[in-house]
């Protein structure tokens, strides 16, 4: 494979690695009782997936489409995802759910014959955009199938239009953020999609698991900005999305936003895009506890004036951020952490942001001034490389989301962290909108049974009223807390779509439907 490609066994581009400082390990071994995993991470050519189960006229059809292939390093790479669960499986060396073969198609019309042939010759198929699925997404369930290939889009990867009167733009499904930004600014144009995942995870995957980024308060979420789709079935081509909203009947390409590939393959999407910012500027706020941040916060996107960015860290993720940067301890204590950003058009932004600063001084906020919010604008992709890092000391680190209505937040924030006692758990308040915000948790700790805690966690969220991701999805892993939240009906709907669409059950069996 000649592209960069992102670590087999970690996060981004290995060049970007960034180990830790002695003193920090040091400090995790003191504090926390952090010790080396026993067994060393293995070699990437020490692994051996099994044998491809693919049948030879399988790979034969297969190879009269598009690119295949069946080396052990492509199939490696091609194994889950990127939760934490993932990469330790991956470091023990067991790719016992490697794909049979990786299918590289270059057209929607070569999609639509993989799937015919998937169902032909009885293998499933799992659409890879960038492969950073953190909730099992990419592992099927594949007893009864003669095996499964990994349909890596990555080949699709072209800016197909631009209306610049519409402000909108079709994309093929393999691009990656960066290169959409790119392709998108030679015509002035921005998506404003910034997930922490930005420079891997790939535009179909953004629309396939309803991904939500940093400056979704500004832009919104991906999903919000999808207009049309274009999407390959076992049963033929849907495309929807005549205009951006229509009375038309149920908006159908609601059933395709976050239906991770169970349903088809994504292989357009048109969405609403902005003019590149001429101006952008991060500030820092202080708030003396989580609670009046908190309605802050809320005040803002009720009431607006609305910044592009808006989050804030509960009490242990600020002090855990001013431990790193060596703030910790300044006058005015610790309290919470806000990020306010603004981007847009200078008289804009100014008028907007002289309002917003206005609020948040009437709401209790201490002016922290650009200093903490140009530093988070800095390290913002930052955070998965020093996962790598305490992952490879030794510690477990995880993250999980939720969402609720406002006036359950508090709530839902007590029944998480009552389910992790012992641990080291930080939160923050990744999106807002009117009605609603999620809460994103973090977990370091030395040791922990996941398999066990997980559940555990899944199951306090749902009884605390919340829902199993805000922009994570749901994938294998949130399969049974999904079917508790949409009730037996709901899991029949699902079943019906997809008996209709994909009769075979050829399309990433296991993954979303229960
Ligand atoms: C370090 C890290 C940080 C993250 N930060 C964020 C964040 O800030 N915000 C956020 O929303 N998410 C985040 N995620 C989760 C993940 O990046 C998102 O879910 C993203 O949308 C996945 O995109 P992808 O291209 O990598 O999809 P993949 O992981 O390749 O696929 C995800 C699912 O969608 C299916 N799929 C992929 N492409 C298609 C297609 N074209 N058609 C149909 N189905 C398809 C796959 O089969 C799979 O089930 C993060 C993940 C990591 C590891």
């Amino acid at each position: 494979m000649s592209e960069t490609e992102i670590s087999w066994s970690g996060w981004g581009d290995p060049a970007k690695a960034a180990p830790l400082p002695e003193k920090i390990t040091a400090l995790l071994r003191d504090l926390l009782g952090v010790k080396p995993r026993e067994v060393p991470p293995v070699a990437l050519e020490d692994i051996a997936p099994r044998p491809s189960r693919l049948s030879t006229a399988a790979l034969q059809a297969l190879a009269d489409v598009a690119v295949v292939r069946t080396d052990a390093e492509s199939r490696v790479r091609h194994t889950r995802g990127k939760s934490t669960p993932d990469l330790l499986a991956i470091r023990r060396g067991d790719v016992s759910d490697a794909p049979d073969a990786v299918v590289l198609p270059d057209s929607h019309e070569a999609v639509l014959r993989v799937l015919e042939l998937a169902t032909e010759h009885r293998f499933a198929v799992v659409p890879f955009g960038g492969g950073t699925s953190v909730v099992g997404g990419l592992a099927p369930d594949d007893t009864g199938f003669a095996g499964f290939v990994a349909l890596d889009l990555r080949h699709l990867d072209g800016l197909v239009a631009v209306d610049p009167v519409s402000r909108t733009a079709t994309l093929e499904p393999g691009l990656r953020g960066p290169r959409a930004e790119e392709l998108l600014a030679e015509h002035g144009f921005t998506l404003g999609h910034f997930p922490q995942s930005f420079e891997w995870a790939s535009i179909g995957g953004f629309a396939a698991a309803r991904s939500s980024g940093q400056s979704s308060a500004g832009y919104g979420r991906f999903d919000e900005n999808v207009v049309g789709l274009t999407v390959a079935t076992p049963t033929g081509t849907l495309t929807l999305g005549r205009t951006q909203k229509s009375a038309a009947g149920p908006d159908l390409r609601q059933l395709v936003l976050g239906s991770e590939g169970a349903f088809g393959v994504i292989t357009s999407v048109t969405v609403r895009v902005r003019p590149v910012p001429e101006v952008k500027v991060y500030e820092g706020w202080r708030f003396p506890d989580f609670a009046t941040g908190s309605a802050a916060l809320r005040r803002i996107i009720q009431d607006g004036p609305v910044p592009t960015v808006l989050r804030l860290s509960d009490e242990t993720e600020t002090l855990v951020n001013l431990a790193q940067s060596g703030a910790i301890g300044e006058e005015g204590g610790n309290g919470c952490l806000a990020i306010v950003g603004f981007e847009g058009e200078p008289r804009e932004v100014a008028e907007r942001r002289a309002r917003v600063r206005e609020i948040l001084a009437e709401q209790g906020g201490t002016d922290l001034g650009e200093g903490p919010g140009e530093g988070w604008a800095h390290g913002r992709f930052a955070a998965p490389y020093l996962r790598d890092s305490l992952l490879d000391v030794g510690a477990f680190v995880e993250t999980l989301e939720t969402t609720t209505f406002w006036s359950n937040i508090p709530e839902l924030y007590k029944a998480v962290l009552a389910a992790l006692p012992g641990h080291l758990v930080m939160c923050h308040i990744s999106h807002v909108y009117p009605s609603a915000a999620s809460l994103y948790f973090t977990i370091v700790t030395p040791d922990i049974d996941w398999d066990v805690a997980k559940p555990a966690v899944n199951a306090a969220i749902l009884a605390a009223g919340g829902s199993i991701s805000h922009h994570h999805g749901v994938g294998t892993d949130h399969r049974a807390p999904y079917a508790e939240e949409i009730g037996p009906l709901g899991v029949e709907i699902l079943r019906a779509v997809k008996a209709r669409l994909d009769p075979a059950g050829v399309l990433n069996p296991g993954v979303l439907v229960p």
